[in-house]
């Protein structure tokens, strides 16, 4: 592709890879990188419970949105601080850290130094303002392709961030819009090779967003850690019929510790370990 020729995106050789560190954990590196939790943090005893069980299982990085992007505004927003605060006490009980989606400037200023990885989701990927500010942190940062976006322009609104100064950048593919309309997104697969021979960048999957139904993530979740992925996003709930979003595609405890077991075998065929 040549319009990241020369770009700080683009992989130099084929040895060229960014490994990113946060605490003892690592993503890019051996390891397949699992990074679960709720869409939404609903309550205390909700982001207890879900920590406590997606660590059990060998989850690295507890996930949870207090801002939440909803197509409807009379949908579940988030809770914000308070919610910040749960997942906050949650990632430090059992000892995992934290990604949480920020949707504005005036969020990240407020709240960025209190979430190890912040998430950038896919509606933002081309607020291009915010990539800037994010661009100026020293701090990790995971940056959703866009639900329209190619290829091309995700690398570009990494730039973006990196033009900025912020090298710790993980691409993370969550499926696509396309004619299809049987499930939420197509989850494009022949992204995660693709972005591994174009950029020296982490790619992440999330299984769930790209799905939209709990039964897929598993099959997905194999499909992923198979064509290379160096980490996958999976949304899991103590009670998915109840969740206050995304209930549809997230996994119940003992479907999520299935998916694990089998993803364990996957990820050492291709030289990956848990
Ligand atoms: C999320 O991860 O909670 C989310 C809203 O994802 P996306 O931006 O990919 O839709
Ligand atoms: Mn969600």
């Amino acid at each position: 592709m040549e319009s990241i020729k020369g770009l700080k995106v683009e992989k130099k050789d084929i040895n060229h890879k960014t490994i990113i560190s946060v605490g003892k954990e690592e993503i890019g590196g051996t390891r397949l990188t699992i990074i679960a939790g709720p869409c939404s943090v609903e309550d205390k005893d909700q982001i207890m419970n879900d920590a406590k069980l997606v660590k059990s299982c060998g989850a690295n990085f507890l996930r949870g949105g207090i801002f939440k992007p909803r197509t409807s505004p009379y949908s579940f927003q988030g809770l914000g601080k308070t919610g910040l605060d749960m997942i906050k006490e949650a990632g430090k009980m059992e000892d995992m850290p934290i990604v949480c989606e920020i949707m504005s400037i005036e969020q990240l200023k407020q709240f960025a130094s209190e979430i190890d990885v912040i998430q950038i989701g896919a509606r933002n990927m081309q607020n291009f303002e915010l990539l800037k500010e994010v661009g100026k942190l020293d701090q990790p940062v995971i940056l959703k392709r866009g639900l329209s976006a190619t290829i091309e322009e995700l690398l570009l609104s990494a730039e973006y961030i990196m033009a900025h100064g912020n090298t710790k950048v993980i691409l993370c593919e969550r499926g696509i819009r396309t004619f299809e309309t049987a499930y939420r997104n197509v989850l494009d697969l022949n992204a995660v090779p693709m972005l591994k021979s174009l950029t020296h960048l982490p790619v992440i999957v999330d299984v769930s967003h790209s799905t939209g139904e709990w039964w897929m993530v598993e099959d997905l979740s194999l499909a992923a850690t198979a064509v290379g992925a160096d980490g996958l996003m999976i949304e899991v709930h103590d009670n998915p019929e109840d969740a206050l979003s995304d209930g549809m595609q997230s996994l119940k405890y003992d479907v999520f510790k299935m998916l694990m077991s089998k993803v364990e075998k996957i990820a050492k065929v291709v030289n990956k370990s848990l």
